[in-house]
């Protein structure tokens, strides 16, 4: 069988892949603790439900323009003023299926083959996928040893003739981190000034506790949406926990947004047209749903942190915003993926290996899900890793007893 060497150079998705497992292994009727997937156990939001249903109910379900509908796009605009403070037009708007083909149009958009887009690690394990897809090649800066975003300088040492992008994602998935004003008003100054797209993936961006607040990359530039090198992609899967949808958007200039729809338009069209209605219905709804979910994850952090705080050995900075946080496991294992092995075969948690967002030796545990898995979740690995913790421990009705510490 005759497979392209692009096709076979793109890795699977760690997190699919351990979700697939994680399933077989309940299939046969194991109590596997899931901490390794990044969603929200909430409910869609009602406004959400019921704009999808008056859709579906009015028999009306056709194409919608590739780039949204113009109602959803309305909503994107009102969203941008209320969260951004910029007015943009519905030509400055592109709704994507999901802020992946968001990161990919842009991406897929704005590099030549060998161009190059600098990516901060830790990082989301699809953008130097996306990178690569578009003949592009992703210059991963990695941060000093013990923090979780590269220094300025770090990042201007990777820069060449050939750097079109820079990616940015704060709040961070895999760290928690929220970088600081101060960071992003330089990246946004030197990207201005070095005519660099900065790429802002702000799929977290209200996802922020102990009354941080995420700083949007449009503050610190003078430029208008027509001239400004940020490009913001955002959708609803996280803030408002509705990840099935597959609704995200893009905002950026309009000849962007002009090529990134014949890119769609060739590739899937519009996003679904129920959906885009959901999506509307969350947006122009009630927004506690956005603070009740935020609330319920600080506190899943706290539950986290508190946790974390008796396990021997690993060290972990506290998550600013999302819902993942990524100690560091060197202690007990270099290895993360063999450590992440380990402790599904033995503990039966799922984890993220480090490794695969450019962090080895870390693992991601996201606390999205229900206090009890959390905590039973972070029992079960002490039980397996650490020495001091008791032999014994239940794992479903099953008594388990440590024999290989
Ligand atoms: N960016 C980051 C950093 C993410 O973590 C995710 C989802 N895991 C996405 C983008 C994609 O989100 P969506 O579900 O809207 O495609």
């Amino acid at each position: 069988m005759s497979i392209s060497q692009m096709g076979r150079s793109i890795v699977d998705s760690p997190t699919l892949h351990l979700n697939e497992e994680a399933r077989l292994l309940r299939e046969r009727g194991l109590p596997v603790i899931h901490l390794g997937i990044g969603e929200p156990k909430n409910k869609t939001p009602i406004t959400a439900i019921l704009a999808a249903a008056n859709k579906l109910n009015s028999g009306e379900v056709k194409y919608t323009p590739t780039d949204g509908t113009p109602s959803l796009k309305k909503a994107i605009i009102k969203y941008t003023e209320e969260n951004y403070n910029r007015i943009i037009d519905p030509e400055n708007v592109i709704v994507t299926n999901g802020a992946k083909q968001s990161i990919f149009n842009v991406v897929f958009s704005v590099i030549d083959p060998q161009d190059e887009v600098i990516i901060l690690a830790p990082y989301w394990v699809s953008y130097p996928e996306m990178v690569k897809m578009a003949y592009g090649v992703p210059i991963i800066v990695t941060p000093k040893d013990g923090t979780f975003y590269p220094r300025m300088e770090d990042i201007l040492e990777a820069v060449s003739s050939y750097t079109k992008a820079i990616i940015v994602n704060s709040p961070n998935n895999p760290s928690g981190m929220v970088f600081p004003a101060k960071f992003i008003q330089e990246i946004v100054e030197f990207c201005e000034s070095k005519g660099i797209y900065l790429i802002m993936d702000d799929i977290y961006h209200r996802l922020v506790f102990d009354g941080g607040k995420s700083v949007p990359g449009y503050q610190f530039t003078q430029n208008d949406i027509e001239s400004t090198k940020v490009i913001v992609a955002n959708g609803v899967s996280k803030i408002y926990g509705m990840t099935g949808f597959r609704i995200g958007w893009v905002i950026a200039n309009r000849r962007m947004v002009e090529v990134m729809t014949n890119v769609q338009a060739q590739m899937t069209s519009n996003p679904a047209t129920i959906l885009q209605s959901a999506a509307e219905g969350a947006l122009n709804g009630i927004q506690s749903y956005v603070e009740s979910l935020r609330l319920t994850i600080e506190n899943n952090r706290n539950v986290v942190m508190q946790e974390l705080k008796s396990f021997n050995g690993i060290r972990v900075n506290k998550p600013q915003g999302t819902f993942y946080c990524l100690p560091d496991f060197r202690a007990y294992n270099e290895d993360s993926i063999k450590l992440a092995d380990f402790l599904l075969k033995k503990a039966l948690v799922v984890t993220v290996p480090g490794v695969q967002f450019g962090m080895e030796g870390h693992l991601r545990l996201s606390y999205s899900g229900s206090v009890k898995d959390i905590t039973e979740g972070i029992a079960r690995m002490k039980w397996a890793l650490d020495p001091e913790s008791p032999r014994e421990i239940y794992i479903g009705d099953r008594k388990m007893i440590r024999d290989w510490l």
